[in-house]
């Protein structure tokens, strides 16, 4: 595999040379030094010497893609690490064909880990604490907590679906080939995997709430700060992943990522407005056309 790299030495006593492999296709970049792999007939890196059998493989080196031999628990986990922690690794699957229903299905899954412990919180919520924020006092009449909560509810499921496709717009630009752009899309819903990391503040937000409305103890606020805390810290993670693995990817399209980095925040604060207060605005259309009639 690609860790066990040749020591490092000149380059004219690597195997490069004497190799008459086919030439790399594609735009692959070497997992140490970022050294463009296309049209290497090696089998290691020119420039350090690292292997080129990741490159070279057919076979996808996504742990989710196996995840019936190895177990969806393993695939996914390794998975999640695989994103976070190893960005050229992941980018080096533009090499191969990128399953997009196996991307597909891993986004769906980390979604669900991000929204289940949230959902159920915000539900928690709704039913602990009467004077809560969601009572809005104009709307005290018409939107009771139960309401209030599953409009939350909703609003987290469709923020959590439309913000983790929201990074594949940035990975397709035009004068890529085809094939290029639909691997890159595929592999930029690899990149919400930090979501999964919702279930660490989830007992966190669980015992502190409580804690915090029932008794006031200062535990609960101590609670609810270190969930804060890891969700800001996932928050970031899930900022900056899709930037690095651009960058990992598409590194001439250092503009491009920018971008990335700097609309990423701004697109996810507005598709959270309209999340949670299109529902919300929704059903107050529907009372006053209702109580217009009636
Ligand atoms: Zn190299």
């Amino acid at each position: 595999m690609a860790d066990a790299a040749p020591d490092k030495g000149g380059s004219a006593c690597l195997p490069d040379a004497a190799s008459d492999l086919s030439p790399i296709p594609d735009d692959v970049y070497c997992l140490r030094c970022g050294y463009n792999a296309r049209g290497l007939t090696g089998t290691n890196c020119p420039e350090c010497g690292e292997s080129l059998e990741l490159l070279r493989s057919e076979t996808s080196a996504i742990p989710w893609t196996r995840r019936r031999e190895i177990g969806r628990f393993s695939a996914y986990w390794r998975t999640v690490w695989l994103v976070m922690f190893r960005p050229r690794r992941l980018a080096a699957e533009m090499a191969r064909p990128v399953s997009f229903a196996d991307a597909q299905a891993f986004r769906w899954v980390t979604v669900a880990h991000a929204f289940l412990p949230l959902a159920l919180w915000v539900i928690g919520f709704a039913l602990l604490v009467r004077p809560a924020p969601f009572q809005i006092a104009l709307l005290d009449e018409v939107v009771k907590e139960p309401v209030a909560a599953g409009l939350a509810t909703l609003g987290l499921l469709v923020f959590f679906a439309a913000a983790t496709g929201m990074p594949s717009y940035f990975f397709h630009p035009r004068d890529e080939p085809v094939h290029r752009q639909n691997r890159a899309i595929a592999l930029s819903y690899y990149t919400c995997a930090p979501l999964a990391w919702t279930i660490l503040p989830a007992p966190y937000l669980g015992a502190g709430l409580p804690l915090l409305v029932l008794a006031w103890e200062p535990r609960g606020r101590m609670y609810l700060s270190i969930a804060m805390g890891l969700l800001l810290l996932e928050g970031l993670a899930w900022w900056i992943g899709p930037y690095r693995l651009l960058r990992c990817i598409l590194p001439h399209h250092g503009k491009r990522a920018g971008a990335l980095l700097a609309s990423l925040p701004a697109a996810w604060f507005v598709l959270a407005a309209l999340a949670f207060l299109a529902p919300l605005l929704i059903v107050l259309l529907l009372i006053a056309v209702w109580a217009s009639f009636s």
